[in-house]
């Protein structure tokens, strides 16, 4: 593969964002409904997007939906790639290579330093054979995150200097730093309290621009906080439950007094309209597919 990985999906989204000045958004899906949602949102929006599964979707609803996901954005108007989130088991990275995904984010965030960057180098060589890009964690972002178990460890936050000699040695192609970030709920003062944006700057910095950087950590993030990080390097910003609250509101009032098709038809509408408002006016990624 001569072009990779600059053939990549998840690859070609998340540099025309950064060449462009604007984000994207990594969106973490765990029904039909939020597949359906990101890709209605994305060519609704004219905007590119990136449809995110936890590992547990590989064991829920296994591989063939990954493979639906993947095809159903294929078959969208706009770029949409299909991207698995904090795989944390070896034995899901085995896994994974082997399912639909554009991209895998390995979290090697339970190993020591030159353990982390063993591992992730190797996967990363695995992963070129298949045409993914990988993401990775360095340094540990505190909580843990929906179907994942919170990880009982201190955060570490991400050295500038290390950063670089991580993405140099392991060859991942974008980065989540931990730089005061929490894998939510924050605590009292929340992210303008907590993040050390000087680290943030000096990560960006040491990386350059053919690094970018993965925001995680955004439940709940304010829109100008989000801003803040995007200033600083941050490029694919995953949401989680700030996009699907409405959804939820829906669900919770009219679960059994509806059809259930009516259920999905309208849940699918307003989960969409959660996604569009972070396209148009936190990501800017609206208008650029
Ligand atoms: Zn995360």
């Amino acid at each position: 593969m001569s072009d990779y990985p600059s053939n990549n999906r998840t690859w070609q989204i998340i540099h025309n964002a950064r060449k462009g000045g604007y984000a994207v958004g990594g969106f973490c899906v765990y029904n039909t409904e939020g597949v359906l949602a990101v890709i209605k949102a994305a060519e609704r929006c004219r905007s590119p997007a990136l449809i995110q599964f936890f590992p547990w979707t590989m064991h829920f609803q296994g591989p063939a939906f990954i493979e639906f996901a993947w095809k159903r954005a294929r078959a969208a108007s706009v770029p949409i790639a299909i991207h698995l989130d904090h795989c944390l088991k070896p034995t899901d990275a085995d896994l994974a290579l082997e399912c639909a995904f554009d991209s895998i984010m390995v979290d090697g965030s339970m190993f020591e330093e030159e353990e982390n960057i063993k591992y992730v180098k190797s996967v990363v060589d695995r992963a070129r054979a298949e045409g993914i890009t990988i993401e990775a964690e360095l340094g540990r972002m505190e909580g843990g995150e929906d179907g994942l178990p919170k990880i009982d460890l201190e955060s570490v936050w991400t050295d500038p200097e290390k950063a670089k000699r991580f993405v140099q040695e392991t060859g991942v192609h974008f980065l989540a730093p931990s730089f005061g970030n929490v894998h939510g709920p924050y605590p009292a003062g929340g992210a303008e309290k907590h993040w050390q944006i000087d680290r943030l700057s000096k990560i960006h910095e040491a990386l350059g621009d053919e690094t970018p950087l993965v925001l995680h950590g955004t439940h709940p993030l304010s829109d100008d906080m989000v801003r803040v990080g995007m200033k600083h390097g941050m490029v694919k910003i995953n949401e989680n439950r700030s996009v699907r609250n409405g959804y939820h509101d829906f669900l919770t009032a009219n679960a059994g007094k509806i059809e259930l098709t009516a259920m999905q038809e309208k849940g699918v509408e307003i989960y969409s309209q959660g996604i569009e408002r972070f396209m148009i006016e936190v990501f800017r990624s609206a208008g650029k597919a």
